[in-house]
């Protein structure tokens, strides 16, 4: 695990599927000032878990992005691709306990399943209704292995968007950790890896506020402490989605790096101001940002 001298550590995640983006810069930009103001430690990890929208070269040319910018990670990169055995001893462990089964049900047999309710979640996703709780159907063999969910309601408060709370178990229901194929799962990856480097403070972009509460009941679930976490709000594409390579996000002009950054700092809602160049931004930006979230300095 990375120790740090002040207690907070934070991270910025990216999914190599691409080069930064101007969406991504302001989830960078926002976890980067936060780990600043607050004298802490900051680190990088390439989400390359899902191996199928991996990129080949775009984590090279995301960290290359950052440096260029200016940014500076406290500790050399991580990489999801080579933690695979720690998600497996953490899989081993949930199955020990008795916490994962197997699942055969297709996507449409989870939509078809619950015909009157319309899907609770924003992401479009349906709840799983639990079908092979109790056991596989004869005949039927595992696509995915699922987390039992306990029942209750988490709740957390979240530093940009107040307190949230979720029914895991009716809105989002036993949740997928790992794939037949062996794919292993975003929310699964993300814990361990949270956990293993000893992330205290989660600032990240707001379409992952949904999947905060699955995180955090999988830390209850392995005795990990539960991280602080700030969802800032996304720049959205004309039609209200997030913004991706496939809808248009604009490429940051890394011609021109002040003026993207200046563009990001004021997607974070702050206002422009002058500077010399990328250092003095970052400078006065943080300044900003801890007098902003009342950071005292001597943190
Ligand atoms: N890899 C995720 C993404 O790029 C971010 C994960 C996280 O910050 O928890 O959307």
């Amino acid at each position: 695990m990375f120790t740090s001298p002040s207690r907070y550590i934070g991270r910025f995640a990216p999914s190599p599927s691409g080069p930064l983006h101007q969406g991504s810069l302001v989830a960078a930009m926002a976890s980067w000032l936060d780990a600043r103001a607050h004298r802490g430690h900051w680190l990088v990890r390439i989400e390359d878990v899902d191996q199928p929208r991996t990129v080949a070269g775009a984590d090279q040319l995301i960290l290359a992005q950052l440096a260029q910018l200016g940014f500076r990670h406290d500790a050399p990169p991580w990489w999801q691709s080579q933690r695979f055995d720690a998600y497996q001893q953490v899989f081993d462990e949930l199955a020990r306990r008795g916490l994962i089964y197997g699942c055969g049900c297709t996507r449409r047999e989870i939509a078809d399943s619950r015909p009157a309710q319309p899907s609770l979640r924003t992401d479009g996703e349906h709840p799983y209704p639990g079908t092979c709780r109790n056991g596989l159907a004869p005949g039927r063999t595992p696509r995915a292995w699922r987390v039992r969910v306990p029942p209750g309601i988490i709740c957390f408060e979240d530093r940009w968007m107040g307190r949230q709370c979720q029914d895991v178990g009716a809105e989002v229901g036993d949740f997928v950790l790992r794939r037949a194929d062996g794919q292993w799962a975003y929310q699964l990856a993300v814990v361990v890896d949270d956990g293993a480097q000893g992330i205290t403070h989660i600032v990240r972009g707001a379409d992952l506020l949904g999947s905060t509460a699955r995180q955090h009941l999988l830390c209850d679930l392995l005795g990990l402490p539960r991280p602080v976490v700030m969802h800032v709000p996304l720049i959205t594409a004309a039609d209200g989605r997030k913004l991706s390579k496939q809808n248009g996000a604009p490429a940051i002009d890394m011609q021109n790096p002040l003026a993207s950054l200046m563009s990001a700092w004021q997607a974070l809602g702050f206002a422009p101001f002058d500077c010399p160049g990328i250092g003095a931004f970052w400078e006065y930006a943080t300044t900003l940002w801890a007098g902003r979230w009342k950071i005292a300095p001597e943190n």
